[in-house]
Protein backbone atom coordinates (compact mmCIF):
# COMPACT_ATOMS: atom_id res chain seq x y z
CA UNK A 1 0.00 0.00 0.00
CA UNK A 2 1.60 3.24 -1.11
CA UNK A 3 1.64 5.93 1.11
CA UNK A 4 -0.41 8.16 -0.54
CA UNK A 5 -3.76 5.99 -0.05
CA UNK A 6 -6.62 6.75 2.11
CA UNK A 7 -6.73 4.55 4.80
CA UNK A 8 -9.61 2.14 4.22
CA UNK A 9 -11.94 1.10 6.59
CA UNK A 10 -11.27 -2.49 7.88
CA UNK A 11 -14.06 -4.71 7.30
CA UNK A 12 -16.81 -4.10 10.40
CA UNK A 13 -18.39 -7.35 12.01
CA UNK A 14 -21.07 -7.23 14.17
CA UNK A 15 -20.48 -8.62 18.00
CA UNK A 16 -23.00 -10.20 19.87
CA UNK A 17 -25.47 -8.57 21.93
CA UNK A 18 -24.06 -10.18 24.90
CA UNK A 19 -20.87 -9.02 23.99
CA UNK A 20 -22.44 -5.28 23.51
CA UNK A 21 -23.81 -5.08 27.04
CA UNK A 22 -20.06 -6.24 28.21
CA UNK A 23 -18.40 -3.67 26.25
CA UNK A 24 -20.53 -1.04 27.62
CA UNK A 25 -20.17 -1.73 31.15
CA UNK A 26 -16.70 -2.11 30.09
CA UNK A 27 -16.53 1.16 29.10
CA UNK A 28 -18.20 2.62 32.30
CA UNK A 29 -15.99 0.94 34.97
CA UNK A 30 -12.43 1.47 33.16
CA UNK A 31 -9.85 4.06 34.46
CA UNK A 32 -9.60 6.99 32.69
CA UNK A 33 -6.35 6.47 31.24
CA UNK A 34 -7.10 3.07 29.34
CA UNK A 35 -10.38 4.38 27.82
CA UNK A 36 -8.08 7.07 25.98
CA UNK A 37 -5.79 4.64 24.90
CA UNK A 38 -8.61 2.39 23.99
CA UNK A 39 -10.20 5.65 22.04
CA UNK A 40 -7.16 6.56 20.72
CA UNK A 41 -6.49 3.15 18.78
CA UNK A 42 -10.00 3.22 17.65
CA UNK A 43 -9.71 6.87 16.07
CA UNK A 44 -6.75 5.62 14.47
CA UNK A 45 -8.01 2.77 13.15
CA UNK A 46 -11.14 4.28 11.63
CA UNK A 47 -11.51 6.95 9.68
CA UNK A 48 -14.97 7.14 10.66
CA UNK A 49 -14.83 7.00 14.00
CA UNK A 50 -12.09 9.03 13.88
CA UNK A 51 -14.59 11.80 11.87
CA UNK A 52 -17.30 11.33 14.24
CA UNK A 53 -14.68 12.26 17.04
CA UNK A 54 -14.03 15.52 15.77
CA UNK A 55 -17.54 16.58 15.61
CA UNK A 56 -17.70 15.45 18.93
CA UNK A 57 -14.28 17.02 20.46
CA UNK A 58 -13.64 20.04 18.23
CA UNK A 59 -15.71 23.65 18.14
CA UNK A 60 -17.13 24.64 14.46
CA UNK A 61 -15.17 26.53 13.00
CA UNK A 62 -14.52 29.95 14.30
CA UNK A 63 -15.81 33.19 12.44
CA UNK A 64 -13.99 34.16 9.39
CA UNK A 65 -10.65 32.36 10.42
CA UNK A 66 -12.78 28.64 9.71
CA UNK A 67 -10.37 27.45 12.83
CA UNK A 68 -11.10 25.10 14.78
CA UNK A 69 -10.03 24.33 18.32
CA UNK A 70 -10.42 21.83 21.71
CA UNK A 71 -14.90 22.39 22.35
CA UNK A 72 -15.16 20.76 26.02
CA UNK A 73 -12.76 22.87 28.31
CA UNK A 74 -12.61 23.62 32.09
CA UNK A 75 -12.63 27.75 32.52
CA UNK A 76 -10.09 29.23 34.28
CA UNK A 77 -12.22 31.72 36.56
CA UNK A 78 -14.99 29.44 37.43
CA UNK A 79 -13.71 25.78 37.34
CA UNK A 80 -16.69 24.57 35.02
CA UNK A 81 -17.02 22.74 32.02
CA UNK A 82 -18.05 24.29 28.86
CA UNK A 83 -18.87 24.44 25.19
CA UNK A 84 -16.24 26.56 22.95
CA UNK A 85 -19.44 26.57 20.57
CA UNK A 86 -21.69 27.28 23.43
CA UNK A 87 -19.89 30.48 25.62
CA UNK A 88 -21.25 33.63 25.35
CA UNK A 89 -20.47 36.99 27.14
CA UNK A 90 -22.47 36.12 29.82
CA UNK A 91 -22.36 32.26 31.00
CA UNK A 92 -19.24 32.64 33.06
CA UNK A 93 -19.82 34.36 36.33
CA UNK A 94 -16.89 35.37 38.54
CA UNK A 95 -15.03 37.30 41.04
CA UNK A 96 -11.66 39.38 40.15
CA UNK A 97 -10.54 39.41 43.78
CA UNK A 98 -9.68 37.11 46.97
CA UNK A 99 -11.71 35.92 49.95
CA UNK A 100 -10.27 38.10 52.97
CA UNK A 101 -11.23 37.46 56.18
CA UNK A 102 -14.53 39.56 57.24
CA UNK A 103 -13.49 41.98 59.92
CA UNK A 104 -15.81 40.06 63.00
CA UNK A 105 -13.71 36.90 62.14
CA UNK A 106 -10.42 38.34 61.42
CA UNK A 107 -9.23 37.40 64.92
CA UNK A 108 -10.69 33.69 65.41
CA UNK A 109 -8.34 32.03 63.60
CA UNK A 110 -4.61 32.35 60.96
CA UNK A 111 -6.44 32.89 57.60
CA UNK A 112 -3.17 33.56 55.89
CA UNK A 113 -2.29 30.19 54.48
CA UNK A 114 -5.42 28.41 55.35
CA UNK A 115 -6.98 26.98 51.82
CA UNK A 116 -9.12 24.42 54.24
CA UNK A 117 -10.68 27.15 56.40
CA UNK A 118 -11.72 28.85 53.31
CA UNK A 119 -13.77 26.26 51.87
CA UNK A 120 -15.40 25.44 55.08
CA UNK A 121 -15.90 28.34 56.33
CA UNK A 122 -16.43 31.21 53.22
CA UNK A 123 -18.84 32.91 54.75
CA UNK A 124 -16.18 33.87 57.10
CA UNK A 125 -14.76 35.90 54.38
CA UNK A 126 -15.71 38.75 51.89
CA UNK A 127 -14.45 39.26 48.21
CA UNK A 128 -12.27 41.67 48.26
CA UNK A 129 -13.38 42.81 44.79
CA UNK A 130 -16.69 43.84 45.78
CA UNK A 131 -17.19 43.30 49.34
CA UNK A 132 -20.13 40.52 49.20
CA UNK A 133 -19.34 37.25 51.53
CA UNK A 134 -17.40 34.85 50.58
CA UNK A 135 -20.81 32.16 49.39
CA UNK A 136 -22.07 35.17 47.13
CA UNK A 137 -21.78 34.47 43.57
CA UNK A 138 -19.40 36.71 41.13
CA UNK A 139 -19.69 40.16 40.73
CA UNK A 140 -18.64 40.37 36.79
CA UNK A 141 -19.90 38.53 34.14
CA UNK A 142 -18.17 37.32 30.90
CA UNK A 143 -17.04 34.32 28.26
CA UNK A 144 -15.43 31.49 30.47
CA UNK A 145 -11.85 31.10 29.39
CA UNK A 146 -9.72 27.52 28.81
CA UNK A 147 -7.85 26.72 32.06
CA UNK A 148 -5.26 25.32 29.88
CA UNK A 149 -3.81 28.17 27.86
CA UNK A 150 -2.80 27.36 24.46
CA UNK A 151 -3.53 23.72 23.97
CA UNK A 152 -4.99 22.88 20.78
CA UNK A 153 -5.21 26.37 19.67
CA UNK A 154 -4.17 28.07 16.67
CA UNK A 155 -2.33 31.62 17.23
CA UNK A 156 -5.67 33.34 15.30
CA UNK A 157 -7.97 32.21 17.99
CA UNK A 158 -5.19 32.44 20.78
CA UNK A 159 -4.54 35.91 20.12
CA UNK A 160 -8.81 36.44 20.22
CA UNK A 161 -8.81 34.89 23.72
CA UNK A 162 -6.30 36.37 24.80
CA UNK A 163 -7.87 39.65 24.39
CA UNK A 164 -11.58 38.17 25.92
CA UNK A 165 -9.49 37.47 29.11
CA UNK A 166 -8.12 40.94 29.08
CA UNK A 167 -11.64 42.11 29.12
CA UNK A 168 -12.74 43.58 32.40
CA UNK A 169 -16.58 41.72 31.88
CA UNK A 170 -19.41 42.69 33.07
CA UNK A 171 -20.82 43.72 36.53
CA UNK A 172 -23.14 41.13 37.70
CA UNK A 173 -26.13 41.80 40.24
CA UNK A 174 -27.69 38.39 41.65
CA UNK A 175 -31.27 39.32 41.62
CA UNK A 176 -31.63 40.34 38.11
CA UNK A 177 -29.41 37.20 36.97
CA UNK A 178 -31.10 34.58 38.77
CA UNK A 179 -34.07 35.03 36.55
CA UNK A 180 -32.53 35.18 33.80
CA UNK A 181 -30.24 31.91 34.66
CA UNK A 182 -33.59 30.22 34.64
CA UNK A 183 -35.15 30.87 31.74
CA UNK A 184 -31.25 29.69 30.38
CA UNK A 185 -31.33 26.83 32.24
CA UNK A 186 -35.21 25.70 30.37
CA UNK A 187 -33.89 26.61 27.06
CA UNK A 188 -31.03 24.54 27.83
CA UNK A 189 -33.04 21.44 28.76
CA UNK A 190 -34.86 22.49 25.97
CA UNK A 191 -32.15 21.83 23.75
CA UNK A 192 -31.08 18.34 25.31
CA UNK A 193 -34.35 16.71 25.09
CA UNK A 194 -33.74 17.51 21.02
CA UNK A 195 -30.30 16.28 20.91
CA UNK A 196 -31.14 13.09 23.30
CA UNK A 197 -34.10 12.32 20.63
CA UNK A 198 -31.71 12.49 17.72
CA UNK A 199 -29.24 10.61 19.98
CA UNK A 200 -26.46 13.38 19.02
CA UNK A 201 -25.77 14.89 22.37
CA UNK A 202 -23.06 16.64 21.27
CA UNK A 203 -24.37 19.16 18.47
CA UNK A 204 -26.38 22.76 19.56
ZN1 LIG B 1 -16.53 40.29 43.56
ZN1 LIG C 1 -16.10 30.50 33.69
Amino acid sequence: MSATNTAEEPQTQAISSDDRALLFQAIRNTKDSRLREAFTAVCSTYPSAAKLACEILLSRPSGESGLKRQRWEVCNRCDQEYNEDDNSPRDCIYHTGDMEPDEEHQQEEDFSDNSDYRESYPEHFRWECCGRTGTDPGCRRNRHVPEVTGRTEQPALRKKRKEEEAEEGESYNEEEGSEEKEDKEDEADGRAAVRNQRGDWWRQ
